[in-house]
């Protein structure tokens, strides 16, 4: 099976994970802006962490065979230190615009203060304006509350519910997402509550129209193959092998690809891998023999 991963930060991981993932099934990901661990103090650490991201971590996907696609956006936490967040906000629209950049993201609330507040919002008339999808990340805390908060105020500025999709759902969530038309996703964590089998009752309850599943995976504990264990869980339990396939793949694939970075059909064919390539005269390898697959000839 093939699987699209639309929420997860491989700057955080290592190359076992490229290669775990690849091994598994996970063609495409989508690595959102988020915060790192602790605050950032000036605009340039911004600046550089969204340049790797549709820069260096494409590439080092790219050399496992995985297609990397990001989101560019002002977390919530940290737009709540208002000075530097002005000044994130201001070099946003370098960044969002690029190529591979299928999304602003992940935006939204933690705390719910008036800062998050309006960090979103004129996130939200960017993405408007320049007809772009926007990820949603919802409140660990108060999470139903700032869900509706986040629906509420992108139906104000006028965003499409279709180029929505509001992230880390639960059960007490899932009614609100996906009655007002957004696409409704579901970060499943290791052992968590919101794990793979609370996911499989979730599907057998609401089907698999506009569900996504992600894993989240960062600097915390968490696990790059959650959206393949899930399926396999999914495939046991005796959900139909065709919604496996929507919430896994094509779901998350429908949302991102309306950005129009998505060459689909080069997702559906093999990846092929060049290691001997360079970013920047940087390789991945240390001293390895590179793998060089030859182009399937069409
Ligand atoms: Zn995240």
């Amino acid at each position: 099976m093939r699987f699209f991963d639309p929420h997860i930060h491989m700057t955080s991981r290592t190359t076992d994970d490229y290669v775990a993932m690849a091994a598994s099934g996970v063609r495409a990901i989508v690595e959102p802006a988020f915060w790192l661990g602790q605050p950032r103090t000036t605009v340039g650490a911004f600046v550089d962490y969204f340049s790797s991201l549709v820069g260096w971590e494409r590439f080092r996907a790219s050399q496992f065979g995985v297609a990397h696609f990001c989101a560019i956006g002002l977390n919530s936490k940290e737009a709540n230190d208002e000075g530097l967040a002005r000044e994130v906000l201001d070099v946003l629209p370098r960044f969002a615009l690029k190529e591979g950049v299928v999304a602003v993201g992940e935006i939204g609330y933690d705390e719910i203060t008036p800062a998050e507040e309006r960090a979103y919002q004129e996130q939200l008339e960017f993405a408007k304006a320049h007809d772009m999808v926007v990820m949603v990340h919802s409140p660990h805390r108060d999470k139903k509350r700032g869900i509706i908060r986040s629906l509420d105020v992108a139906q104000e500025v006028g965003v499409p519910m279709h180029k929505l999709v509001i992230d880390h759902n639960n059960e007490e969530t899932v009614e609100d997402t996906l009655g007002r038309g957004a696409w409704c996703a579901f970060t499943i964590y290791p052992h968590t509550k919101m794990g793979s089998e609370r996911m499989v009752e979730l599907l057998e309850k609401y089907g698999p129209e506009r569900m996504i599943v992600d894993s989240s995976a960062d600097w915390g504990v968490s696990d790059p193959l959650s959206v393949p264990k899930t399926a396999k869980l999914m495939l046991e339990r005796g959900i139909d092998p065709e919604h496996v396939r929507l919430v896994t793949w094509q779901n998350a694939l429908d949302a991102y690809a309306q950005s129009g970075q998505i060459d689909v059909e080069a997702l559906l064919a093999e990846p092929v891998v060049d290691q001997t390539k360079l970013f920047s005269d940087n390789s991945v390898l240390r001293g390895q023999t590179p793998r060089v697959d030859a182009a399937v000839p069409n």
